[in-house]
C-alpha cells in the first residue's frame, strides 16, 4: 500500500462514538462527518430537520475554535443546512449558537443549531429563540436514557427513532468516517 493510500485509508476509520461536552453520543445519531466537525440529530427537535453541528475538539466557546475548526463548522452547517431544508420541506433556516451559559447554552460544548423554517411555523417567528434556549440538558439526558418525558412539551425521541433519520440523512454527505 502507498503513503498516499494508507494516509487515505486513515482518515476512514469506523468510527465508535462522538463527544458532546461531557455525553459521549453514540454513532447512530450522527449522520455526517468532516475532518474537525459532525452533525448528529436531535433528541428534541424543536421543529422537523432540526439538527446539530458540533467541533469535533469539545470546547465551550466559539472563541476557543482555532480558524481551521470554525471554517469547517460553518462550511458543515451550510452543505448540512442545504439538505435539511430540502428533505424536512422547509423554506429557510436557522442558524443558532448559544455561546456560553448566559445566553442559554446547556451542553458546554460548541454547536450550531440548524433548523428548517416555514412560514407560519411559529406563531411569532423569533419565538423559536425561546424554544431553543428553553431545552434543558439534564432532563434531556435522563430521558433518553430512561425513556423518561423530560419536557412537558416536547417528548425525547428514542435512539431508534433518532437512528431512522440519520441513517435518511447520511447518503446526501461525502463522510469523512465510516459510520455505520
Ligand atoms: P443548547 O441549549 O444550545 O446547549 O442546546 C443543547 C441541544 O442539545 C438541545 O437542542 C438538545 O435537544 C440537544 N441534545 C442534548 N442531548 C442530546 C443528545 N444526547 N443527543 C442529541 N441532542 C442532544
Amino acid at each position: 500500500m502507498s503513503i498516499a493510500t494508507s494516509a487515505a485509508a486513515a482518515t476512514r476509520a469506523i468510527a465508535k462514538s462522538f463527544q458532546f461536552g461531557k455525553w459521549t453520543i453514540p454513532t447512530g445519531e450522527v449522520f455526517f462527518t468532516s475532518r474537525l466537525s459532525y452533525g448528529m440529530v436531535n433528541t428534541k427537535p424543536i421543529l422537523p430537520g432540526h439538527v446539530l453541528v458540533v467541533p469535533r475538539r469539545v470546547v465551550q466557546r466559539f472563541t476557543d475554535l482555532t480558524p481551521d475548526e470554525v471554517t469547517d463548522l460553518w462550511m458543515a452547517s451550510q452543505a448540512i443546512g442545504r439538505v435539511v431544508e430540502r428533505e424536512f420541506r422547509g423554506e429557510s433556516l436557522t442558524f443558532a449558537i448559544q455561546d456560553g451559559p448566559a445566553a442559554g447554552q446547556t451542553v458546554h460544548h460548541v454547536h450550531v443549531h440548524v433548523i428548517p423554517r416555514r412560514r407560519a411555523d411559529f406563531a411569532n417567528n423569533d419565538d423559536i429563540y425561546g424554544e431553543i434556549e428553553a431545552q434543558e440538558q439534564a432532563g434531556m439526558h435522563r430521558s433518553l436514557q430512561q425513556g423518561m418525558d423530560a419536557d412537558e412539551n416536547r417528548k425525547a425521541r428514542t435512539l431508534a427513532e433518532m437512528e431512522v433519520e440519520s441513517r435518511m440523512l447520511r447518503p446526501f454527505f461525502e463522510q469523512y468516517d465510516v459510520l455505520e
